[in-house]
């Protein structure tokens, strides 16, 4: 994904030495032509391995998640965020805490939309500390799904999403994997 990387050192920012911006193709303005590469990049790493959905979380995950569902033929299911509420039977639901730590959501998923024949495809923009992955994780297994991976655009490597996530057993691809980040200062890998 030379395009991607490409894009992240010419347009992203470092506004701090954790968070990256790319809000101008990947999650407020996005590059519908860099998503369909995308799509076919991740759908090229898991294909022939029985995937019967791609799953995100709402709601910068979408693009990515949507490019790869129909580049693999299947359908996309979006974990939504929402304030927590009492529990409803109709759900699968787990708490998630936010990567920036001073909050925590709530990740739902309709019963009607997954069950044990399922073998789902987990793509995000970004991997971190590896919660929300973590969400997505606990959620599929709520429902006896089975996950076939994660698929993250971009990967900070000095944060650690990719052995939490590894705990679990899931295995994690990442297009692009940022080594450093900090004031205007953005390394790859
Ligand atoms: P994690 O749960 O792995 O700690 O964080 C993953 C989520 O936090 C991603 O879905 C993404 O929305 C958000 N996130 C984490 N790090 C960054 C970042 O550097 N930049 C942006 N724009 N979002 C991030």
């Amino acid at each position: 994904m030379d395009l991607l990387k490409e894009k992240i050192l010419a347009e992203g920012i470092a506004v701090s030495d954790e968070i990256l911006k790319v809000d101008g193709f990947l999650n407020h303005q996005v590059d519908p032509a860099l998503m369909q590469d995308i799509g076919q990049a991740f759908a090229e790493h898991f294909k022939n391995q029985g995937i019967t959905k791609v799953a995100t979380i709402e709601s910068s995950g979408i693009a990515p998640a949507l490019t790869t569902a129909a580049a693999l033929g299947v359908p996309l299911l979006i974990f939504k965020k929402q304030a927590s509420k009492v529990l409803n039977d109709a759900l699968y639901q787990t708490i998630v805490t936010s990567f920036t730590k001073t909050t925590s959501y709530e990740l739902s998923l309709s019963k009607k939309f997954i069950g044990d024949k399922d073998h789902v495809l987990i793509i995000d923009d970004f991997l971190a500390n590896g919660e929300a992955a973590s969400g997505a994780i606990r959620l599929l297994h709520m429902a006896n799904a089975t996950v076939a991976g994660l698929g993250v655009v971009i990967e900070k490597s000095f944060q650690p999403g990719r052995e939490k996530v590894a705990e679990q057993g899931v295995s994690v691809h990442a297009l692009a994997r940022v080594k450093k980040l900090a004031k205007d200062v953005i390394e790859l890998h």
